[in-house]
């Protein structure tokens, strides 16, 4: 079945499931709120200024739309709560103007400004509040509001097939929910209690599936006898010394047991973990290197197109002057660019360097000898496995700016060896990190200024991308016009997000590393690996909303020279907590920090980062759950119950998703 199948989804309900990645049936019904409301009325006669508000009443007037730009609608329009005539004003629901006609009964929620008498309204739902009850708030996109996707939603689970992935054992054991109740009250709670119990069910369920397949692919391992290589030691000390600067001790120390796993007959598995900026690129480069002269083909994968190019650019520069042909294979070529490619790939050693692209079907490597995966956090295991399965039995390399503690990195990658580099290149200054609140906004400013008068660019970050649910938020939008207001006369100013084609993405990035933009606005998909040695300064609105490793992560982008560097944090709420990142700048401290400070407490909070492909699960939050899951998947892969019949749609997913054979 398709998603255009299900009643009241048209072709162009579909497109716009789709620019929220809800490609099928099965993407829908996964695509849980990311925040409840307990709606019930207010009692408006008690409200103090700036007090949350849910009311209902009858639309008065036929409401205003105002423009802002094209991308930001402002509406206004007077609602009657019974004891009197409000004025409510919402952002980007314009296209919700034709339906409020007067008479019409209306549900609002927001912020209550009594001075004004006016409703900041983030949610508008049609008709009254019946009862007090718990509503899900879904990501939206324009187009369609939260209300429109769970009707959506409803109307896919009439259609679905509950398969649960917890054997009965364990669902017993744990007195779990059953599969389709705790997706029906992820969608629509019938009170906190069941939703707390669905919502712990279905992380359960995650990570019980998560460590089955870490379980499995652990204990069925391919042969671990690995390539047998010769290389000259003296001639990777050459291409060392070539190198336009000196490796670090931890760089160093990186590449010689990366030489040792390569020339040892045993397979290398092997996770490079270190800061942004701490230099792990270079001593992939020396990996490939390796490889390269002793026969065999590499790849190098990384998670986003930037940064796929990013690499090409650099590896192209250091390998030309070895004669090394460097590919670049991303998704976005046209189909007689990737032809030509595939073509080299499987009649020539090269190196590969791409996005995703690198694990379809079409590509036949040509004794793959060597397997890098950048930022591997963000590729699940299937897509892992499925690359160690298109060479013969490639040397594995994993790359990671999520420095994990020690004990946490064991759990997961059980079977791994691990190399971390601590220090930083000679010459970096530390970054200097200050917190703002936001009426300190003005030195804020000041201090961009200060920083672009220099003929320095500066990152500045929101949480979101437009207006949304989140009304307390800052988002892209509001920056822009902001960053417009204070400094459009003289600096130019990009917009940078993850909704954007990566066409559009590509210019931008590329304008603001040729400094053709000064101030580049952005939401996180900047995280990971971007390199603009010029920017020295990073602006983070509403600090409060990342994780600190996030934050830890963001603040390398700049720092990525010698010049002085800054990160502004700017955050109402949680300042202690971003103190951290005033006192240190020790990635492996933060995160252990991060792990101390956030307890299972938040389930309702927001996700804090896009670790792994969870639904609800959180490898931080979640840890303890975890472990749990890791010994009783552990348990079960040995136990009888695995091979039972009721367990076989268990059985396959795991033996689809980690397909070794
Ligand atoms: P990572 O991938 O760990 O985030 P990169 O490999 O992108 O970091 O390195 C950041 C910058 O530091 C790059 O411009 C790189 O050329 C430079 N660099 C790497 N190692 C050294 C070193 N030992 N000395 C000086 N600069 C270095
Ligand atoms: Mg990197």
């Amino acid at each position: 079945m398709q998603l255009t199948d299900i009643k009241g989804i048209g072709p162009k309900g579909e497109k716009i499931l789709n620019r929220l990645n809800i490609k099928s049936i099965n993407d829908l019904v996964n695509f849980y709120p990311f925040r409840y409301d307990i709606i019930k009325r207010s009692d408006i006669t008690l409200l103090q200024q700036d007090d949350k508000i849910t009311i209902d009443g009858t639309v008065e007037n036929n409401p205003n739309v105002f423009y802002i730009n094209r991308k930001l609608d402002k509406m206004t329009f007077r609602i009657n709560v019974g004891s009197k005539i409000c004025t409510v004003i919402i952002f980007n629901r314009g296209f919700l103007k034709s339906r409020l006609t007067p008479g019409l009964e209306v549900t609002v929620s927001g912020k209550y400004d009594k001075n004004h008498n006016t409703i900041v309204a983030n949610e508008i739902r049609f008709g009254r509040i019946v009862k007090a009850h718990i509503d899900g708030v879904y990501h939206t996109v324009n187009g369609i509001n939260s209300m429109g996707i769970a009707s959506y939603v409803k109307e896919a689970l009439n259609n679905f097939e509950f398969i649960s992935y917890i054997p009965k054992t364990l669902e017993k054991k744990y007195n779990f929910l059953n599969k389709k109740d705790s997706i029906y009250n992820i969608h629509f709670p019938e009170n906190p209690k069941v939703l707390k119990e669905a919502i712990k069910r279905q992380i359960y369920e995650e990570l019980f599936i998560f460590m089955l397949e870490m379980n499995y692919l652990k204990n069925n391992k391919m042969s671990s006898q690995g390539l047998v290589r010769e290389v000259d030691y003296n001639l990777v000390l050459k291409f060392i010394k070539a190198l336009p600067f000196t490796l670090t001790n931890d760089q160093f120390l990186a590449v010689e047991a990366i030489y040792n796993d390569l020339t040892s007959n045993k397979r290398m598995n092997r996770l490079l973990q270190g800061d942004v900026g701490s230099g792990k690129t270079i001593v992939a480069i020396i990996a490939l290197y390796i490889n390269y002269i002793s026969g065999y083909q590499g790849a190098l994968m990384a998670p986003t197109e930037i940064l796929a190019l990013q690499h090409y650019d650099n590896i192209k520069k250091i390998f030309s002057q070895y004669d090394i042909e460097v590919v670049l294979l991303t998704g976005k070529l046209k189909a007689k660019e990737k032809r030509q490619i595939y073509d080299k790939i499987e009649t020539q050693n090269c190196v590969v360097i791409g996005t995703h692209a690198l694990i379809s079907d079409n590509v036949k490597y040509n004794n793959l000898g060597l397997v890098i995966t950048d930022e591997q956090h963000r590729f699940g295991v299937n897509q892992r496995s499925n690359l160690k399965n298109k060479g013969l039995i490639p040397d594995i390399l994993y790359m990671s700016a999520t420095p994990i503690p020690r004990t946490y990195a064991l759990t997961l990658y059980g079977d791994m060896e691990i190399s971390s580099i601590h220090s930083m290149p000679n010459g970096r200054k530390e970054i200097i990190t200050k917190v703002y609140k936001e009426q300190e906004m003005k030195c804020v400013l000041e201090n961009m200024y200060s920083e672009l008068k220099q003929k320095h660019q500066v990152y500045v970050i929101a949480p979101l991308i437009e207006e949304s649910d989140k009304i307390d938020l800052t988002n892209v939008d509001i920056l822009n016009e902001k960053m417009h207001k204070a400094f459009g006369k003289l600096y130019k100013i990009g917009v940078l997000h993850g909704k954007m084609s990566n066409d559009d993405k590509d210019k931008i990035m590329d304008d603001f590393k040729n400094n053709i933009i000064q101030i580049l606005i952005s939401t996180t998909v900047i995280e990971v690996g971007v390199d603009v040695k010029n920017a020295t300064m990073i602006v983070i609105f509403d600090a409060f909303r990342f994780g600190l490793s996030t934050l830890h992560q963001l603040r390398g982008r700049v720092g990525r020279n010698s010049l002085q560097s800054y990160c502004l944090l700017i955050s109402n709420k949680d300042s202690k907590r971003l103190e951290i990142l005033e006192e240190t700048s020790d990635g492996f401290k933060i995160s252990e920090e991060d792990f101390l400070l956030r307890g299972s407490g938040d389930l309702f909070g927001f996700k804090q980062s896009g670790d792994m492909t969870f639904g609800v699960a959180d490898l931080k939050r979640d840890y303890k759950i975890l472990l749990k899951c890791k010994e009783d998947s552990d348990k079960f892969l040995n136990s009888d119950d695995y091979l039972s019949d009721e367990n076989k749609y268990l059985r396959k997913l795991i033996e689809f998703s980690t397909n070794l054979d």
